[in-house]
């Protein structure tokens, strides 16, 4: 079994100059696979051909007609979020490829899958772009496998720098989707405080891991291992969505994090122990954030060479980043507490 792969082929369209969030990141991303062995053993997938409706899953109407508006006057939805007369196409390839990527492992086409697609979309709520984010890609591959494949039981892992707020308000009171944000605090969006852990039936299924500047591949690794793995065994999900975002390398200009692509490549090997021990290994991973071209190449690298193969995967990634300064076994143990694990 292999592992598939999507992209967003028109992803240059949606780009405004001087803007972090650019073209240049995800081409840098495909020179790099492309130019990797790897490449040839991925199962490369087109994005589905979805529209507006699909988007309807997790957003409002009075949203998706904003977004529409904005794109044709070249707008901004909110300080930080462009969009250009593109956008919404882009957008909307953008959840193709995630939907495409969903649909291979969801039919056991292959057991696992990674859309390297932008623009991202942790940040977008149902009612708001935010952040960089037009479309929740990753809690509409949620919405979209439960109403496709009747999935009862999804796990959303995110280690992107910033807290996956959009996610988290789609799924707040849903039992039956699982939540793990693990992100630097204090940092944008501002929310991902641990007392955040659902609410109604879905209290409980909401785990944030607010993790201060500086930490490092063992704090995460204590995070994964000592809070969020007992969790995860006591939810037994049919399958899991990984926001993978790539702001926690220490090189990164937005985060305050030192990772490396090594650990990145470690991270993803906790999480494909969990879909090997629970899920028959479908896994999803999608690309959120990443802001050092360089830095966010080698490590969707090591990603999709742990896809392939979780063994072997990490063993050439750089492990360059300072050392770990920030001890947070005291953060975990009590974050464990709280969640009974
Ligand atoms: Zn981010």
């Amino acid at each position: 079994m292999t592992t598939a792969f999507a992209t967003t082929p028109s992803h240059a369209r949606h780009a405004r100059p001087g803007h972090v969030e650019r073209p240049e990141r995800l081409d840098a991303v495909l020179t790099r696979l492309r130019a990797d062995p790897a490449w040839n053993a991925l199962q490369h997938v087109a994005p589905l051909p979805v529209g507006l409706d699909v988007a309807r899953l997790v957003h409002s109407d009075a949203y998706l007609r904003r977004l529409v508006e904005a794109s044709r006057e070249e707008a901004a939805l909110d300080p930080d979020t462009y969009t250009t007369r593109n956008s919404v196409a882009v957008a909307l390839e953008t959840l193709g490829a995630v939907l495409a990527v969903t649909q291979a492992v969801l039919e056991g086409r292959t057991t696992c899958g990674f859309a390297a697609t932008r623009p991202p979309g942790h940040h977008a709520t149902p009612d708001r772009a935010m952040g960089f984010c037009l479309l929740s890609n990753v809690a509409l591959a949620a919405r979209w496998a439960e109403v496709h494949f009747g999935v009862e039981r999804t796990l959303i892992v995110d280690f992107d720098v910033h807290h996956g707020n959009g996610t988290q308000e789609v799924f707040y009171e849903d039992p039956d989707v699982l939540f793990l944000s693990v992100h630097q605090h204090p940092l944008y969006p501002g929310t991902g405080a641990a007392g955040e852990i659902g609410h109604g039936r879905g209290e409980g299924t909401t785990v944030n891991v607010p993790l201060p500047p500086r930490t490092g591949r063992q704090g995460y690794l204590d995070a994964f291992r000592r809070l969020l793995e007992p969790v995860v065994a006591r939810f037994r999900p049919e399958w899991i969505l990984v926001s993978a975002g790539y702001d926690a390398h220490w090189q990164d200009p937005l985060g305050s994090m030192h990772l490396d692509a090594a650990a990145f490549g470690a991270l993803m090997q906790e999480v494909m122990a969990w879909a090997d021990a629970h899920s028959d290994r479908r896994l999803v991973a999608i690309l959120e954030g990443g802001y050092h071209a360089d830095a966010l190449a080698d490590s969707v690298q090591t990603t999709v060479r742990v896809l392939l193969d979780p063994e072997a995967g990490a063993r050439d990634a750089a492990a360059d980043a300072p050392d770990d300064a920030v001890d947070v076994r005291g953060l975990i143990r009590d974050l464990a507490h709280l969640h009974g694990v």
